[in-house]
C-alpha cells in the first residue's frame, strides 16, 4: 500500500505544473475569451428579435429582460471552459424553450390509463361537471359563503354543507377542513392534548406521504398508548390502558395494506360502549368516506361514515377526494359537542377550507341526494362500468388502430389508500411492440399526456379509468406515437 501511494506522489511531482496566471498559454487565452466575450449578443439585440418580441407582448417585457439577461448569464458560465460565444439564434431557442416550461398552464390535464381509480400522484378523483360548475361560479364573482342572504347578518361558511353530511351519514353534526390529515390532526388536538390517545399497537401506522399516526399525536400535543399486539387487540386491552389521563380512543382504517391471517381488533361499536362508560371521546379515521354502499361493486372490507356513526362513534373523519368523489377536503362528522368542540379550536381557522372547494363538494353531495351519483360521479362512472361495456369501447379504439395492440382482460386497483389488496376486472389495450419505458415516455410528452403501466415489459392502457369521452383523444395519441 505504501510502495504505491510512493508511486502515486512521485507520477504527480514529475506530470503535475501548478497554474500560472503568467504561463504564456494562459495568458493567450486570457486575450482570446476577452475577444469572444465581446460576441456575446446584447440584451437589447435579443430583446428584439421576433419570437422574443411576441414573449414579452405576452409575459411582459420586464419579466423577459430578466430571463434574458439569466441565459447570458448561464452561456457565460459555459464559456469560461473555454467555448465560444453563442449566437443570437441559439440564444432564442434556448429562451424559448426556458420560457415555454416555466411560464405554463399547471397541473394540465392528462389521460388515466394506469387502471388505479384513485392515483394520488393524478390529483385523486376527477370532478363531475355540476361541481366544477358549481366550483367556478362561486368564484367568478363574489358568493354568500359567510353571509346569510335573507337576514344579512354575517353566515358560516359550514352550515349548508354540513346539513347535507348530516342527512348523508346521519350523525347529528359536520365540519369540513382541508384534507382528512388536518381533520385528524384537529380532532386530535381539540379533544386530547396534554393527554394521552390510546391505539391498537396495529393501528399505529403510516398512511403515506409521511402522514404517521405517532408523528401526528406528537404534533398535537397528545401522548400515544399503543395497547394489544399487532396482530390481535382486544377490547380489555383498551379498557386497561384507560386513566384520568386518557384524552381519546382513537380507531384507524389500515387504508394502504391488510394484517390477515389470526387477528382480532374490537368493534367500533365495543369501543363507543367503552368510551360512553367512561366519558371519553372514540374516534374514528375511516380514510375513504364511501357514500354509496360498497357491497354492490363486489366492494367489501372498507367502513362507511353511516356505519361509524350508527356504532357510536363520537367522531369519524374522511376525504373527500377518495370514494366519495369529491374535491380535495376533509370531513368530520359525530356528535354535536365534539364537533363544537373542534369548530372553535384555533386549529380550525388554520385548516379552513375554501369556497371553490367547498362550492365543488356541496354540488358533489347534491348527488348523493338525488341518487345520481353512479352516473354524475366520475369515479362511481368508472367502478360501475361493466367489463362488457369497456370490451365494447376496446373494441372501437383497436377498429381504428388496427394490430397495433390487443385486447386483453386485466384488474385494475382502486388505490388513493382504499381497499387495499382488491382489484376489479378489467380491460386494456396491450401494447408489446419495442422498448415499453420509451412509448410510456412519449404518451407522458403529447398534447394530452397518457399515463398508463408496464406490465412484463409491456405497455398497459387500462380503460377502466379512462372516461368514455377521452376514448377518442387516447385512440388519437397512441395512433400519433406508434407511428413515429
Ligand atoms: C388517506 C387517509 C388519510 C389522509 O387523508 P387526506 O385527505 O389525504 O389528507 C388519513 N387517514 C386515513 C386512514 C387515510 O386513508
Amino acid at each position: 500500500m505504501n510502495s504505491f501511494l510512493l508511486a502515486m506522489d512521485w507520477g504527480d511531482i514529475i506530470g503535475y505544473q501548478y497554474p500560472s496566471p503568467q504561463a504564456p498559454q494562459d495568458r493567450e487565452r486570457l486575450i482570446y475569451m476577452t475577444a469572444e466575450y465581446r460576441n456575446i449578443p446584447s440584451v437589447s439585440s435579443i430583446l428584439e428579435c421576433t419570437e422574443v418580441r411576441k414573449l414579452s407582448d405576452e409575459f411582459s417585457i420586464s419579466n423577459v429582460t430578466e430571463l434574458v439577461r439569466e441565459t447570458l448569464d448561464i452561456a457565460r458560465g459555459k464559456m469560461s471552459e473555454g467555448g465560444p460565444a453563442p449566437s443570437i439564434e441559439s440564444l432564442t431557442v434556448e429562451i424559448l424553450s426556458v420560457a415555454r416550461a416555466r411560464w405554463r398552464n399547471w397541473p394540465v390535464r392528462v389521460i388515466n390509463a394506469t387502471g388505479v381509480v384513485l392515483h394520488t400522484n393524478l390529483g385523486r378523483s376527477p370532478l363531475s361537471s355540476d361541481a366544477l360548475q358549481a366550483a367556478c361560479e362561486a368564484s367568478a364573482g363574489y358568493s354568500d359563503l359567510e353571509l346569510d342572504l335573507p337576514s344579512g347578518k354575517r353566515g358560516s361558511r359550514q352550515s349548508q354543507v354540513s346539513q347535507i353530511l348530516c342527512e348523508l351519514t346521519g350523525a347529528e353534526d359536520a365540519l369540513v377542513v382541508n384534507n382528512n390529515a388536518s381533520a385528524v390532526l384537529l380532532g386530535i388536538a381539540s379533544t386530547a392534548t396534554g393527554k394521552d390517545v390510546v391505539v391498537s399497537r396495529s393501528e399505529s401506522v403510516e398512511i403515506g406521504g409521511g402522514f404517521r399516526i405517532p408523528d401526528v399525536l406528537i404534533q398535537s400535543g397528545a401522548g400515544l398508548k399503543e395497547v394489544g399486539t399487532t396482530n390481535r387487540t382486544y377490547i380489555q386491552d383498551f379498557e386497561k390502558a384507560i386513566d384520568e389521563n386518557t384524552g381519546a380512543l382513537l380507531s384507524v382504517h389500515a387504508s394502504n395494506f391488510k394484517i390477515v391471517g389470526f387477528t382480532h381488533a374490537p368493534t367500533i361499536k365495543e369501543l363507543s360502549e367503552l368510551g360512553q362508560n367512561k366519558g371519553i371521546p372514540v374516534l374514528h379515521d375511516i380514510g375513504s368516506g364511501c357514500l354509496l354502499d360498497p357491497s354492490r361493486f363486489g366492494l367489501t372490507g372498507e367502513p362507511v361514515p353511516r356505519y361509524s356513526i350508527e356504532e357510536g362513534a363520537d367522531l369519524c373523519f374522511f376525504s373527500g377526494d377518495k370514494l366519495l368523489g369529491g374535491p380535495q377536503s376533509g370531513i368530520i362528522v359525530g356528535k354535536k359537542h365534539y364537533v363544537s368542540q373542534l369548530a372553535s379550536h384555533p386549529l380550525a381557522r388554520a385548516f379552513r377550507i375554501d369556497k371553490m372547494n367547498l362550492a365543488a363538494l356541496n354540488s358533489t353531495l347534491l348527488h348523493y341526494i338525488r341518487e345520481e351519483a353512479e352516473e354524475k360521479i366520475p369515479i362511481w362512472r368508472m367502478l360501475s362500468t361493466t367489463k362488457h361495456q369497456l370490451l365494447e369501447r376496446a373494441q372501437i379504439i383497436k377498429d381504428r388502430l388496427g394490430s397495433l395492440l390487443t385486447i386483453e382482460e386485466t384488474r385494475s386497483a382502486i388505490g388513493g389508500g382504499s381497499f387495499p389488496g382488491f382489484d376489479m376486472e378489467s380491460i386494456s389495450l396491450v401494447f408489446d411492440n419495442g422498448s415499453p419505458d420509451a412509448m410510456g415516455a412519449k404518451m407522458r410528452n403529447c398534447e394530452t399526456p397518457v399515463v398508463c403501466r408496464i406490465e412484463d415489459d409491456r405497455l398497459i392502457f387500462d380503460l377502466r379509468t379512462v372516461l368514455s369521452e377521452e376514448d377518442d383523444t387516447l385512440a388519437r395519441t397512441i395512433l400519433q406515437n406508434v407511428n413515429d
